[in-house]
């Protein structure tokens, strides 16, 4: 009998309020499941946002240094943790050891980011036009935060909504992916045990439809962080507009990586495999498009055909694993149909493009790492998020064109220039319309004290990480204190 999972709400483990349940399985072995997890509702979310307001009371009263001190000891339960939450971070979500390892680190580097922010959550104080009188604005803590999280990174996303948002001292209700509920749960229970007063945070498993619409939906929940498809941003972008409510969109992506005639091409391999490959290409900065000048196209294109088709498939828990399965059927069936897309579109397969079998793979989501050749801008290969193990190679003549093809997608997340030339590498940094641009790296690695965010249907001009999300998350509060012991009129009774 698999265990029984709650949710979090109202400071106590309790279960939902209709008694139904959802399965979560391994997606390497999916006659393995994990638990079953609330299918919660709307009364569910109900009583989280009526807690989370309790908690928003006591909470957001709490000195900023000392809500720090709680997230700092938030990072070092992660430290002790690390290996315990990467291993069932694998079984959950499919990607290999190293890299929940490293899902684990970004949310350490967060906590520690937010630590030191308790400290500094700087205001302005600028000078009056009027004499004896002072002009400042401080940071004020907004209510209760519902946070909506995607699969890919089941620990570092709802981290990097939570920490700062708990740091600015709002409430904050998490809803994590329905195939991601396990690490969630192992996060809400170590901020606890970290000393957060129980109400300041809820966790509301369920379906996106249900709980997210719902949270989305209810009129107490003044701040909504969303990151998922471009779809169910638009759609939960639509009700936060109608709401007057204030909304983070971080959505999907379409990055490529740019070869030039002078890059180095071993480096460039390293970059584009780990790039396109990596979390089984389900990273909204996965590397899906290699746009190649025709001087190196040939000889690239087949170095990074003899490496794909070497990638060991497996288990994320087997070290020796270097692409692990995809999250679950939808997934790899989506895969499958752009596969198909592009052979109809006139994309030569060149490695992969099917489903993989074989020893050890037999009852998991797996995907051969796929190759498509002479893909050309505007198939529907080269537009359309795939979110899976597969490069779309396009061949240009010029940086002038590589520019042109990078930009002729509706988003803008991550982009990444290989080239020796560094008028070229300055050129690519200003011109390349995405959120993050890469020189001689791959694009994937945003680190944790940077702003982290993209332009066009990627975003709605916000950013998570960094110092930016701290604005994101308080709300700015403008104070004027006049000691002059008269009327003074701003505008009117200026000196000249
Ligand atoms: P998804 O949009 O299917 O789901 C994301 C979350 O939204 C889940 O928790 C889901 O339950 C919830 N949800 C679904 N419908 C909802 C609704 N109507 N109202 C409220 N919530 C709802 O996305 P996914 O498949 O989990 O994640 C993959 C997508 O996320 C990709 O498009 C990827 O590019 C994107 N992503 C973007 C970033 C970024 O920072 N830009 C990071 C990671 C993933």
């Amino acid at each position: 009998m698999p265990e029984s999972f709650q949710n979090f709400i109202g400071g106590e483990w309790v279960a939902p309020a209709a008694g139904a349940y959802f399965e979560n399985r391994n997606p390497a072995h999916w006659d393995e499941v994990i638990g079953c997890f609330p299918r919660s509702g709307r009364e569910d979310v109900a009583r989280a946002v009526a807690s989370a307001q309790r908690g928003f009371a006591r909470w957001s009263r709490t000195p900023a240094p000392i809500r720090g001190q709680v997230l700092q000891r938030v990072g070092d339960l992660l430290v002790a943790r690390k290996e315990e939450i990467a291993h069932a971070m694998t079984r959950e979500m499919g990607k290999v050891l190293t890299e929940t390892r490293g899902d684990v680190q970004e949310g350490i580097d967060t906590a520690y980011y937010a630590h030191t922010e308790g400290r500094r959550l700087f205001g302005r104080v600028v000078p009056s036009e009027l004499r004896h009188k002072w002009a400042m604005s401080y940071r004020r803590p907004i209510g209760v935060a519902g946070l909506i999280t995607p699969f890919n990174f089941p620990l570092a996303i709802p981290t990097w909504k939570m920490f700062p948002a708990l740091l600015c001292g709002n409430a904050v209700i998490l809803k994590p992916a329905e195939d991601v509920p396990h690490t969630a749960t192992l996060l809400v229970e170590l901020v606890l045990e970290a000393g957060l007063p129980p109400e300041a945070v809820q966790l509301v498993h369920g379906y996106g439809a249900d709980v997210g619409r719902a949270l989305v939906e209810h009129p107490e929940v003044p701040v909504i962080s969303f990151t998922g498809s471009t779809a169910t941003g638009a759609a939960i972008g639509e009700t936060c507009g109608r709401m007057h409510k204030r909304l983070s969109l971080e959505m999907g992506g379409k990055n490529a990586m740019l070869v030039m005639a002078d890059a180095d091409l071993d480096l460039a391999l390293d970059g584009v495999v780990w790039g396109a490959f990596g979390t089984t290409g389900q990273r909204c900065t996965a590397t899906s498009r290699l746009i190649v000048h025709e001087a190196v196209h040939d000889r690239f294109l087949q170095m990074v055909c003899d490496r794909a088709a070497t990638l060991r498939l497996g288990s994320g828990l087997e070290e020796a694993t270097e692409v692990g399965p995809l999250i679950n059927e939808d997934g790899r069936r989506k895969v499958d149909y752009y596969v198909g897309v592009g052979r109809e579109e006139g994309a030569r397969v060149v490695v992969g493009g099917e489903r993989a079998t074989g020893k050890g793979l037999e009852r998991g989501w797996f995907y051969q790492p796929t190759v498509l050749a002479d893909v050309r801008a505007g198939m529907r290969v080269e537009q359309e998020e795939i979110f899976g193990p597969v490069l779309s190679v396009i061949q240009v003549g010029s940086l002038d064109e590589a520019i042109r093809v990078n930009n002729g997608v509706k988003y803008g997340l991550s982009s990444s220039l290989y080239t020796r030339d560094v008028n070229a590498a300055f050129r690519a940094m200003s011109e390349l319309d995405t959120g993050i641009t890469y020189v001689n790296a791959p694009t994937i690695g945003a680190e944790a004290h940077l702003p982290f965010g993209g332009v066009k249907q990627t975003g709605n001009g916000h950013r998570e990480g960094g110092w930016e999300v701290y604005d994101f998350y308080a709300e700015t509060k403008v104070i004027y204190v006049d000691f002059s012991g008269k009327l003074q009129r701003a505008q009117i009774d200026t000196e000249t």
